[in-house]
């Protein structure tokens, strides 16, 4: 039996399937869209809906977008000789807010991870390729996670893309072994990307 009315439940269980929300911060959450605004309300449900609605993956570089190609594949003043390979869509924004790099991205959607099962085709690797046979480009800038995934993913793209004859570099240390990029300042970011090494 259920202590509360059906629809508050329903909302709850809802907000406890998000990440880090648990039973309490369900039942909090819960409790105030009951107390918001009916506007507030419907404004929150609309975000969720336009956002899943609207949000595709760029067609060329796997960004996220609202437009396809996304705004930085679309913009002529981006050097497309060289191109960031990063994991997430996050770590787009942590490298654009050093306001360094001019090039190119292009997002993985995850690492190679033998421990969860994620192999080389879970991961847009194989679009990274399908691009280099189509644009002119001189540079790959690895810069997955210092994580062993992350390791391991970049390992295994330069191996496949050196015989190419594409310079391949990887960011230089300073950002923490193990760390996300994401969560890396703009300075490390910056400084990792100006010492970046050949592989
Ligand atoms: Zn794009």
């Amino acid at each position: 039996m259920s202590f509360y009315a059906a629809p508050i439940e329903k909302l709850m269980e809802e907000f406890s399937k998000l990440p880090g929300v648990g039973n309490k911060t369900a039942q909090r959450l819960a409790f105030h869209v009951l107390n918001i605004s009916k506007e507030d309300a419907y404004q929150l449900a609309n975000s969720i809906i336009e956002a899943k609605e609207k949000i595709k993956q760029c067609s060329i570089c796997q960004n996220i977008t609202d437009v396809d190609p996304c705004n930085i594949c679309r913009d002529p003043k981006r050097d497309e000789e060289v191109i960031c390979v990063v994991q997430e869509s996050r770590d787009i924004v942590a490298i654009e807010k050093t306001r360094e790099f001019k090039g190119k991205y292009h997002v993985l959607h995850g690492a190679i991870s033998p421990m969860e099962g994620i192999g080389p085709n879970d991961i847009c690797i194989k679009e990274l390729l399908e691009r280099l046979q189509k644009e002119q480009v001189k540079e790959i800038i690895l810069a997955t996670n210092p994580s062993i995934e992350g390791e391991a993913t970049a390992m295994y793209i330069a191996k496949l893309i050196k015989p190419l004859g594409i310079k391949v570099t990887r960011l230089a240390h300073g950002i923490p072994i193990g760390g996300d990029l994401e969560y890396t300042d703009e300075v490390t970011i910056s400084k990792a990307l100006e010492g970046r090494t050949e592989l």
